[in-house]
């Protein structure tokens, strides 16, 4: 499968026999969630993961997701309060406990950043309000535009507001310690607004360590973002289509446009795409999934996604193996149809450092396509050769070997790479022998396949590629 799988953890997929099962069922890169995580569980957590994903492979990244400047409701009084339609309400920035007079919303600067004619929405959307004026104490006025029953601490967008807050709070800083201290592969940052908030998540990377280097994810879940998209693409490593709070934020019915126009233009940047949230939701209380969710996961590979993404499905539902096992099915059979690979083309050329190493790749995948290759095969360095093979979507698999477990790790979230650990591969040029063996050996080529080697030669020198080998195992 060149697709790739992220599973969330929660309380459904801790124990080691879960973690276990998850990874024969197809995980290519684990999530922890600080929003719900606790810091304490996490770090023997992670160690037993690690230790189970060394059993096999070693291949499955690890992500952690920062909660971002996420806002909530508290506390309501009685556990639910009824918001009938037209109703005027108070709200207030902070936390306290709200009641049918007052809501207390965790946003300091709400009576400030907040202005009249805006709206508010509650509980993923359910319920909605119309900010009407500001008080002289500083509070908001609102009118209940659609009602219902709000329960503790459910989530509040705002959508139409230019918020002030920083883009890292201080929970965020506190999970991205712990997250530096476990070394996770990737740190998605919730809630982008700009190309800054990414530039500032990496300069706090670089502050808490040295030899930590994890891949950044924005998701695409404000109208900001989706707006800043271009300049957001150019600084992160990668980008996730996070639906949930994207759907609350803007008109839903633009979310499918918003996840065809991220892919296309983030993949040719070499910059993986996930799809993420309610791809399989059913599967939180069934053994199968429904129809749509079916065409859902199936679309997004044909839309070209790097990797698909399962939130509760995983992390609290009743069936978080068989969701997997599900994902893994649709996959492997879309995958057969030719919609998302590579034709022959021209590569434009660039003047950039990379032009002869690009025009080399995109020549091997050309090749690969014509003489119907089993392999592509590159030493890698620094991952660009990767990269680069993995965003041009080849139909041959792409094998990757490094002698870092860390760039492997974080390759595999890219789709269509294998990685392989090969401390002791020989510095050579003609280390294709050793390769072969390799993947014959995991039974990943047969005798006979033609396979096709990218390669910067002299190796000693550590030049880009400029070499294409093509040979038959
Ligand atoms: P979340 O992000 O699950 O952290 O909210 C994904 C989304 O909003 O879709
Ligand atoms: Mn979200």
């Amino acid at each position: 499968m060149k697709t790739k799988i992220v599973a969330t953890l929660g309380p459904a997929s801790s124990s080691p026999d879960k973690m276990e099962a998850l990874i024969k069922a197809g995980v290519d890169v684990f999530r922890i969630n600080f929003s719900h995580a606790d810091p304490e569980a996490l770090i023997s957590q992670i160690k037993t993961l690690r230790e189970i994903i060394n059993r096999y492979h070693g291949r499955c990244a690890i992500l952690g997701d920062l909660q971002g400047p996420k806002i909530r409701i508290g506390e309501v009084k009685g556990n639910a309060v009824k918001l009938e339609p037209n109703m005027q309400i108070r709200l207030a920035g902070g936390n306290g406990i709200s009641d049918e007079s007052l809501l207390w919303i965790s946003y300091n600067e709400l009576s400030k950043d907040v202005k009249p004619g805006e709206t508010i929405l509650l509980d993923d959307g359910k319920l909605s309000l119309k900010v009407e004026s500001r008080t002289e104490e500083g509070f908001l006025m609102a009118r209940v535009l659609v009602g219902g029953i709000l329960t503790h601490r459910k989530g509040v967008n705002l959508p139409e507001s230019r918020l002030t807050v920083p883009s890292l709070t201080e929970k965020d800083h506190a999970d991205l310690k712990l997250a530096s201290q476990l070394e996770l592969d990737w740190i998605a940052l919730s809630f982008v607004r700009s190309a800054k908030d990414i530039t500032e998540l990496r300069k706090e990377i670089r502050r808490l360590s040295r030899n930590w280097n994890p891949g950044i994810i924005a998701k695409i879940e404000k109208p900001e973002a989706v707006k800043n998209l271009d300049e957001i693409i150019e600084v992160a490593d990668a980008l996730m289509v996070a639906r949930g709070d994207l759907g609350v934020e803007m008109p839903f019915e633009q979310v499918p446009a918003i996840q065809k126009t991220i892919i296309r233009k983030a993949v040719p940047m070499c910059k993986p795409v996930i799809v993420a949230t309610q791809m399989l939701e059913g599967m939180l209380t069934n053994t199968r999934p429904t129809r749509a969710e079916i065409n859902d996961v199936a679309n997004s590979v044909m839309d070209g996604a790097d990797a698909l993404m399962l939130s509760g499905e995983t992390s609290t539902g009743q069936y978080p193996v068989e969701a997997v096992e599900a994902m893994s099915r649709i996959i492997a059979e879309t995958e057969k149809f030719p919609e998302t690979y590579h034709r022959p083309q021209f590569h434009p050329g660039t003047k950039t450092s990379r032009a002869v190493s690009d025009a080399i790749i995109g020549a091997a995948v050309d090749l690969s396509m014509q003489l119907e290759a089993k392999a592509l095969l590159t030493y890698t360095l620094t991952g660009y050769t990767a990269r680069k093979l993995s965003s041009l979507r080849p139909f041959a698999p792409i094998f990757i070997f490094a002698k870092s477990l860390r760039l492997i790790r974080r390759l595999n979230l890219h789709w269509g790479i294998t990685g392989f650990v090969q401390k002791n591969l020989h510095y050579t040029d003609d280390n294709l022998g050793q390769m072969l063996a390799l993947l014959l050996r995991e039974q990943q080529v047969q005798k006979g396949d033609v396979v096709i080697k990218i390669a910067g030669f002299p190796m000693k020198e550590k030049v880009k590629s400029n070499m294409v080998v093509v040979s038959r195992v």
